[in-house]
């Protein structure tokens, strides 16, 4: 069986970075104790009416569908979905008409997107539910089966997932919960569907083994029919659940409680320019007008508001050592913490200052760190203020150090006998011993140089 036989099409949920669910004010951070973030409205009380649509969920649908180049729906109706399960007290689950439509990444057609209400936690096995996840908002996009293989699907998840962080419309960590529904099918075989992948790498696993299942019953001659399937992690296989349900299965109604949401001008302009210049352009200028390597560009693009403050590192500082001092040092210590830069409270202004410091060789690497380090622990962003009550100036005055030396040979006599007898490990020893009486803030050249003087020159 050729890939191009194969076609595969995805309907991706994901959880929309918001601060309160969609039609209720409970707070979206459901991963805390079960059952406390909930109310009448999320938990389908007789008589709870949607307070509304929450706006900052409708923005951040419209920066992905900006994102993904896609034309944008002026008007959007609730509907209701009804199914029964535990985890959906009403019995429906309200999901939106499309917000937009004919989108774009890559060759993948983005057919439609729209916008739904998360449903609660099921626990299967001990039978118990919880609602803190109920209500929270979603976006469902569903591409055109325009994907022909595991390798394209993974690549496409990964560009999609990577344009959503860098404008900040997934919910990130632990909390964030990608769930796709994957129809796959190849020549001579109908398409079935397998629902509730939870995860990306899953999605690409669960393709690999319906493909070749398929496969297997086409070459014995057997028929694939039309079903939906599930996905096992443990044993990376799919299993059967029903055969396939239509549309009219869910008795769509429009939802009597919301008014269709009219889709203004102005929320699309607000979407447009808080994601700003559109991340595949801005990749290009990144690495055109500075001169990085592509690699380092796109790390830089991880987020928006990091590639922002490289910019205006970039504006006083040479680009080259600005990008250095982020992938690094910085990266580092956000990756130590599990932060995004964008959680971190560090300002672009007090970085750059830190950064220039260490070029003007006012401070050491080790003395940049630490500014870092104090920023995001202490949350102080006087970086004059830092230097001062850390001590991270470099010494200079020569006297300074030359007493610090004295100090070293006075009492590493076996280490200055070692190093006149020509062995230079000897030195690289002495230099450390000066190092950490200056707490590294001194030129460990110039140290050397310096013990060398006294030594040899100086009476001691
Ligand atoms: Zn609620
Ligand atoms: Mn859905």
């Amino acid at each position: 069986m050729k890939a191009k036989d194969v076609k595969i099409g995805l309907e991706i949920h994901i959880q929309l970075n918001t601060r309160s669910k969609l039609f209720c004010s409970c707070s979206a951070h459901w991963l805390e104790r079960e059952n406390t973030h909930i109310c009448p409205i999320c938990t389908g009380q007789p008589g709870a009416k949607p307070a509304g649509v929450n706006k900052k969920a409708i923005i951040q649908a419209l920066k992905a569908a900006y994102l993904l180049h896609a034309e944008i729906k002026r008007e959007v109706i609730f509907q209701r979905k009804h199914y029964f399960y535990p985890d959906l007290p009403s019995n429906y689950q309200r999901t939106s008409t499309p917000i937009a439509t004919k989108g774009k990444i890559g060759q993948v057609t983005i057919e439609e997107m729209h916008i739904e209400e998360d449903p609660g936690r099921y626990h299967l096995k001990e039978g118990l539910v919880d609602y803190n996840r109920s209500g929270i908002p979603l976006i469902e996009i569903v591409t055109a089966p325009d994907i022909s293989s595991p390798e394209e699907a993974k690549a496409f998840l990964t560009r999609l997932r990577d344009l959503l962080i860098y404008a900040d419309i997934m919910r990130e960590g632990q909390e964030s919960v990608v769930r796709a529904d994957v129809n796959v099918s190849i020549a001579g075989g109908e398409r079935v569907e397998i629902k509730n992948v939870n995860s990306f790498s899953n999605v690409v696993e669960a393709i690999k083994s319906e493909i070749k299942r398929q496969e297997n019953l086409l070459a014995q001659g057997l028929r694939v029919e039309r079903e939906t399937r599930h996905f096992d992690e443990s044993s990376g296989a799919t299993f059967r659940l029903r055969r396939k349900e239509t549309a009219d299965d869910y008795r769509y109604i429009p939802d009597p409680d919301i008014l269709p949401l009219q889709i203004c001008e102005e929320w699309i302009k607000q979407a447009k320019e808080s994601v700003g210049e559109h991340p595949d352009i801005r990749l290009k200028k990144m690495v055109e007008k500075y001169g990085l390597a592509q690699q380092d560009a796109k790390r830089l693009m991880s987020e928006k508001e990091l590639a922002d403050a490289f910019e205006e590192l970039a504006k006083k500082l040479p680009a080259e050592k600005s990008a250095h001092f982020l992938l690094t040092i910085l990266r580092k210590q956000l990756n130590y913490r599990n932060l995004m830069f964008r959680q971190s409270g560090l300002s672009a202004k007090a970085l750059s200052e830190a950064l220039g410091l260490f070029l003007k060789g006012e401070i050491s690497d080790d003395g940049l760190e630490s500014i870092v380090i104090t920023m995001l622990d202490e949350q102080k962003h006087d970086v004059e203020r830092i230097v001062e009550e850390k001590h991270l100036l470099i010494i200079k005055d020569e006297k300074e150090l030359e007493t610090l030396v004295k100090q070293v040979i006075e009492s590493e006599r076996k280490a200055v006998a070692d190093l006149k007898q020509g062995q230079d490990k000897a030195l690289f020893y002495l230099v450390g011993k000066v190092m950490r009486l200056t707490h590294g803030r001194a030129d460990p050249k110039k140290v050397g140089a310096l013990i060398k003087q006294v030594i040899y020159h100086g009476e001691n």
